[in-house]
């Protein structure tokens, strides 16, 4: 394998050489990229059922269709978003084309995340490509399955100069950010996230962090919790609560948890059956560590549904907790897992207080049919997206950007805004030169006398 060093010194070199810069190279690398999904979804889906027992359904909705559509949207809109945007011109610069000049930034290093190893990985890059950069890509070394693959497929499909995969844990993370990259996506933990924001900050290189944390969920009588259960049982407890957008926990009356309890414990059985663990449907936490992690944060709870498990298969049943006090870890730290603890308060205002004595979230979700009490926590909070009615679909939706605020991240992306991301928005000026013009400079020039003064 070759060095941190090596890669990112052969990816420079095709920067330098301007490979990357024309439009006609982005596409081909974008079609390529969609020939290695469409060609290996079959591939895709095994390794993504090796790391999670991730089910077809779901392997084919988050990871292989959302990265053809993302793929597809860059290369029907690319020629739009690679041109100069005209911008206004103040009166001083009527005679001169004042434009904003989108610059790829050169050699970036994304780092992958593991739950959903294959389009966390691959979407950024999509966008990196898009925006006429050269790449090193990291997938997680917690998935080894799909690393696996990335680093077989990758070489095959694109420019073998511009694009390598470094695999590795800890010590390899560690290398590749001891070298100089031109900016740096990072999906991850928040924790993880300081260590590469001090990392980047050596080289002044600019970041864009896709952290996590606590997303809440607020529920209020005035909806119909049976239809409020469906949507948030299935954002939960898909790929066994191992989504960055999950709800993390819920917010809402003793009245409504009670019903919402019920309810979700119909949603549960219908979507996975009598004995979830035979699902076929349903996912396994990604390793040993995780799933002991998530299981400690379960000890002395109030078990309202599920608690089931089984380690021989990092098997953990959909969980519902009841009377979880905030100070305790499972409302302390992100659950990552299929666990959702709910916490009770007297009103909605109580509920926007709770939401805003902690860290800024990745999401945050309020269910109400009362459009009084969507605005109240639409501009009254802070959160990288906000949803109301549901959880998760913001996602699919590219023509939002996606990405967290204050401890859940910084920066976004997905459509034109990753295409942004990937790109330094270089305002440009061009003026013409010629002795008439000149004539028309003598105001700024030395000496200053008195007739050039002016406020
Ligand atoms: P992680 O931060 O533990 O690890 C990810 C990467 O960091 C790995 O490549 C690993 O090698 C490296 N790493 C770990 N420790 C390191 C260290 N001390 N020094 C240098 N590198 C190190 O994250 P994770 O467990 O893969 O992901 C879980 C977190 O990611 C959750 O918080 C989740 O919410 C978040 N997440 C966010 C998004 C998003 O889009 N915002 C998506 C998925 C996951």
């Amino acid at each position: 394998m070759k060095s941190a060093q090596e890669l990112v010194a052969s990816a420079r070199n095709a920067f330098n050489n301007g490979k990357t810069k024309s439009r006609e190279f982005r596409e081909k690398q974008l079609q390529n990229l969609l020939r290695l999904v469409e060609e290996n979804e079959l591939e895709i889906m095994e390794v993504l059922a090796d790391d999670l027992k991730k089910p077809k359904a779901e392997a084919c909705l988050a990871e292989i269709a959302y990265l053809k559509n993302d793929v597809k949207g860059y290369l029907y809109s690319l020629k739009e978003l690679m041109e100069p945007e005209y911008v206004e011109k103040p009166l001083p610069n009527v005679m001169d084309t004042v434009l904003i000049h989108p610059e790829p930034y050169g050699v970036c290093l994304i780092i992958g995340a593991w739950n959903y190893p294959i389009q966390l990985t691959l979407s950024p890059l999509t966008a990196a490509i898009a925006a006429g950069n050269c790449a090193v890509v990291k997938p997680s070394e917690v998935a080894p399955a799909s690393a696996k693959l990335i680093s077989k497929l990758l070489p095959k499909y694109l420019d073998n100069e511009c694009y390598h995969v470094y695999n590795g844990g800890v010590a390899e993370t560690t290398e590749l950010l001891k070298q100089k990259f031109d900016y740096i996506f990072y999906t991850g933990s928040p924790e993880v996230g300081k260590i590469v924001y001090q990392a980047a900050s050596k080289n002044l290189t600019p970041v864009t962090l896709e952290l996590g944390g606590k997303c809440p969920v607020y529920l209020d009588d005035t909806v119909d919790v049976e239809s409020a259960a469906a949507r948030i049982v299935w954002g939960k407890f898909m790929n066994a609560g191992q989504t960055c957008i999950a709800p993390d926990y819920l917010i809402c009356t003793k009245d409504v948890e009670t019903k919402f309890v019920e309810a979700a414990k119909k949603k549960i059985k219908q979507y996975y059956g009598e004995n979830v663990k035979k699902s076929p449907d349903y996912c396994r936490i990604i390793n040993n560590n995780h799933a002991q992690r998530i299981l400690k944060l379960i000890e002395g709870q109030n078990i309202a549904v599920g608690g089931d498990h089984d380690m021989s298969e990092r098997y953990i049943e959909p969980t519902i907790i009841t009377n979880a006090k905030p100070t305790d870890p499972i409302m302390q730290n992100e659950i990552f897992g299929p666990v959702l603890p709910i916490h009770t308060v007297k009103n909605a205002q109580e509920a926007l207080q709770f939401v805003n004595s902690r860290e800024k979230p990745l999401a945050l979700y309020c269910f109400s049919n009362d459009k009084q009490i969507i605005d109240l926590f639409l501009n009254n909070t802070s959160s990288g997206n906000f949803l109301a009615n549901d959880v998760v679909m913001h996602f699919s939706c590219e023509t939002i950007p996606f990405g967290g605020v204050g401890n859940s991240g910084i920066g976004s992306y997905h459509g034109k805004f990753g295409f942004y991301t990937f790109s330094h928005k270089k305002g440009s000026m061009l003026r013409s030169i010629n002795k008439m013009g000149e004539m028309m400079q003598g105001m700024r020039y030395p000496p200053y006398t008195e007739n050039k003064l002016q406020t």
